[in-house]
């Protein structure tokens, strides 16, 4: 568990304020961390949050609580803070910190990245909801493939996912369910549309479930009926890209490394300059967290750390394919989360 000190240390700090909600919910437990803030100090930790959720942070928080009027609560802060107080800069906004200054002597300092880098590795029970969030990812996969038919919108797959999810038991979707078909499929982020489903098309679809707080994200392409010999290529280059990057996870593997393993492959066969994002990320309470996999990532695995691992290549008037898992970085390399198959499909 980590301890005060471990977050305190590197910038001297007396404090941390912290309020970025993923971060809260991490050092807390408490599932409303939009609505509360915890207060690091030496003798320990403090969730503060308002009157709405006595009960409820009573029975969520595993640190000593304190609770304000709904009115006095993002001012609450600022009689307990003291000395020098690290604020979380990705987060804090101005006009919030301006009136903490008015209202304390403390001194505010920026930091960046403290909690995040201990959230990185994950404890078995929060990989438990992990990897439940990612079965439950797979049986909506299963579930919706007899939904991918031409004629059909892409919006109305993607609800049909978001329902299937919700129904087995999901807080939510991980994020908004992208859904690319046809030459949509070459926008990387492109979020369901209006746009029917044709034949000889590949669709994308790239979702993920949220259970207990934690996310799953998984991207599969397949075809629609009989597609052409190039969008047929650009499928095999990219899951060989996948797989022969997957395979080559493990402790001590760095981003950086692992991002070219995939480019390499995919420049290899022609189509390096389409493969236009990084390779992966971390997932956890945030379904984008750190460890980054990326040309320009410092990062290096550790054991349990979860990431994906999710080529793709993007073809302007032709199409797009992605293929992402979910993977846990194991002692004897990595164990693959998602477990739906990515073998050539046509419908
Ligand atoms: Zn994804
Ligand atoms: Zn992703």
């Amino acid at each position: 568990m980590i301890k005060p000190a471990d977050l305190l240390e590197a910038h001297s700090l007396d404090m941390l304020l912290v309020t970025k909600p993923a971060n809260v919910r991490y050092l807390s437990g408490f599932t409303s961390p939009e609505d509360g803030q915890v207060v690091v100090s030496a003798e320990g930790m403090l969730l503060l949050t308002d009157s709405r959720y006595t009960v409820q942070a009573e029975q969520e928080s595993r640190i000593p609580l304190r609770i304000f009027r709904q009115e006095d609560k993002r001012m609450a802060p600022a009689d307990l803070l003291k000395g020098r107080v690290g604020v979380e800069a990705q987060h804090m906004n101005l006009a919030y910190l301006e009136a903490l200054k008015e209202r304390s002597a403390a001194e505010y300092v920026p930091t960046q990245g403290l909690v995040e880098k201990f959230r990185q590795v994950k404890s078995p029970d929060e990989i438990e909801k992990i990897r439940a969030a990612a079965a439950l990812a797979d049986r909506a996969w299963s579930h919706v493939l007899s939904y991918l038919k031409p004629g059909v919108c892409e919006k109305d797959i993607a609800l049909e996912l978001e329902s299937f999810m919700r129904r087995q038991g999901a807080e939510d979707a991980a994020f908004e369910i992208i859904v690319a078909s046809g030459e949509r499929g070459a926008m990387p982020h492109g979020v369901a549309s209006s746009k029917k489903l044709a034949r000889g098309e590949l669709v994308t679809l790239d979702f993920g479930a949220l259970v207990e707080g934690y996310h799953s994200d998984m991207t599969r392409t397949v075809a629609l009926g009989k597609t052409s010999k190039k969008l047929k290529q650009l499928y095999h280059a990219v899951l060989e890209a996948q797989e022969e990057t997957l395979a080559q996870v493990g402790p001590g593997k760095s981003g950086k490394e692992l991002d070219a393993v995939a480019r390499g492959v995919l420049q290899e066969k022609g189509y390096g300059e389409y493969f236009v994002h990084s390779l992966g990320h971390g997932v956890g309470l945030a379904v984008h967290e750190g460890p980054s996999l990326s040309a320009l990532s410092e990062d290096v695995l550790a054991l349990g750390n979860v990431v994906t691992v999710e080529p793709g290549a993007y073809v302007k008037g032709l199409g797009g394919v992605r293929i992402e898992d979910l993977v846990l970085v194991t002692e004897s390399g990595q164990e693959v989360l998602s477990k739906s198959s990515k073998s050539w499909l046509e419908l």
